[in-house]
């Protein structure tokens, strides 16, 4: 199920073009014997059998050889790319194509055209050895990860799908819980020096029957052939293997689990790197050690205890800030804001911009506290909501004042709605209202009530 969709994620765009190409190879009546996959070299000289342009671009060809270094998805293992040549022709081979016993080479025309090829002439088949030796390196690896998950969380651990491409390895595997940091870790160690051993990658082919009982790891449900490959890492791990391997595990470079993760009930998956990638990421983890410490201004070493010494030192400014934005207003605060006064009541506005209720709050209730009849609005800038609160003193509320009521009728004007009690209300307006003009009109609803 998960390589099937890993398959048509791969082949996506590809497939219309596939189903042509099976079309296609179905007309010809195209019938050459299997074609023989060149396992041990990157580049041969091969004898073209067929040559066709797939559909209506002159540009896209599929190609059948009598024998490929190509090596095609198989067991996890994704597909070769490379080339394809003559003197007069250069084809990009971008993916490849099982039809019947035969491997299609899907190709972009680079140079020359089909024309060009007569059957049975030679053509040289060569392979992107940088990323076929990436891949390498992440199958060889694949095998040291399922020993090392054994070693680490027990025997009961099995395959149940995997990818192994260029750029990184995926392995699915039956386990019923996550696994802790100090497994990822361990197994991470236990694989890093499985690499380190240097050990020559050796594979033998056997019967099946010898195979299973030499305690090679086979997949469960998967059909094998009567002849098998076993590939054998040292004494650490032994598997049956239609792969291709680096010839010695030091090739891998260093190896690092990236991501561990859940798919399904009681099914894990692991995602790792090796070689260049791993490479490139304790690159960019030395850069952001590095990094940090300068932030943090200390030692490299001690950076992570910088950061949660920042970590502290932040959360107890926010609470003193906190702190003394409400005592701000109590008291001494009493000059921010507009103060009138009107029919005995005095009319207190304040627009504070960006801000938090806590600190709208406090203001009110400092304008509160004046001795005299007090009606106040706030209005400000709440995580980007135009906020409004108002209050009235009890002895505006004495003087006939209703906040609520006023609110209300106010709020719709500028865009928004609210209300509440005689001597509180809140709500909201429109981002772009003019505090001015809302206070302007809060202060002719209050004269006219
Ligand atoms: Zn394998």
């Amino acid at each position: 199920m998960i390589d099937q969709q890993e398959k048509s994620r791969a082949g996506g765009k590809f497939e219309t073009e596939i189903l042509h190409i099976d079309n296609l190879l179905d007309k010809e009546k195209l019938d050459f014997p299997p074609t023989e996959f060149m396992r041990e070299t990157i580049s041969s000289n091969a004898k073209l059998l067929k040559a066709i342009q797939i559909g209506d671009d002159k540009n896209l060809v599929a190609v059948i050889l009598d024998k490929t270094p190509f090596y095609i998805e198989s067991g996890g293992q994704i597909s070769d790319i490379g080339r394809l040549k003559t003197d007069s022709v250069v084809f990009n081979v971008r993916n490849l194509h099982a039809y019947k016993e035969m491997i299609v080479h899907e190709c972009i025309v680079e140079k020359g055209n089909i024309s060009q090829l007569q059957s049975n002439s030679e053509i040289t088949a060569e392979i992107d050895v940088d990323r076929r030796m990436a891949i390498q390196r992440n199958h060889t690896v694949t095998h040291l990860t399922q020993a090392a998950l054994r070693k680490v969380l027990g025997p009961h651990i099995k395959q149940s799908g995997s990818y192994v491409g260029p750029d990184r390895m995926r392995f699915d595997f039956s386990h019923h819980k996550p696994m802790t940091d100090a497994e990822i870790q361990e197994v991470e160690e236990i694989v890093n020096e499985e690499i380190l051993k240097s050990n020559s990658v050796e594979t033998v082919t056997m019967n099946l029957e010898q195979a299973k009982a030499s305690g090679a790891m086979a997949l469960f449900g998967e059909k094998y052939d009567s002849d098998v490959r076993v590939v054998s890492i040292g004494e650490f791990s032994k598997e049956l293997c239609g792969g291709t391997h680096v010839e010695n595990s030091s090739q891998i470079g260093p190896f690092f689990i990236t991501l561990e993760t859940g798919i399904a009930s009681g099914v894990r998956r692991i995602e790792a790197i090796t070689g260049k990638e791993a490479l490139n990421y304790m690159l960019e983890a030395k850069s952001f050690r590095k990094q940090v410490a300068s932030i943090v201004n200390r030692p490299e070493a001690d950076s992570l205890g910088g950061v949660e010494h920042l970590k502290e030192q932040n959360s107890l400014l926010q609470k003193e800030l906190k702190k003394v934005k409400a005592e701000m207003f109590s008291g001494g605060g009493n000059s921010v804001g507009n103060d009138k006064v009107i029919n005995d009541i005095t009319f207190s506005t304040h627009y504070f911009d960006e801000t938090d209720r806590d600190i709208m709050t406090a203001w009110i209730d400092s304008k509160k506290e004046m001795a005299s009849p007090v009606f106040a609005v706030a209005l400000g800038l709440v995580g980007g909501k135009m906020t409004y609160i108002a209050a009235a003193s009890s002895q505006a509320v004495d003087k006939n004042i209703h906040i609520g009521k006023i609110t209300k009728e106010l709020l719709p004007q500028f865009g928004g709605r609210g209300g509440g009690k005689p001597n509180f209300a809140q709500g909201s307006v429109a981002n772009d209202t003019e505090p001015s003009k809302l206070f302007d009109t809060a202060q002719s609803l209050m004269t006219e009530g």
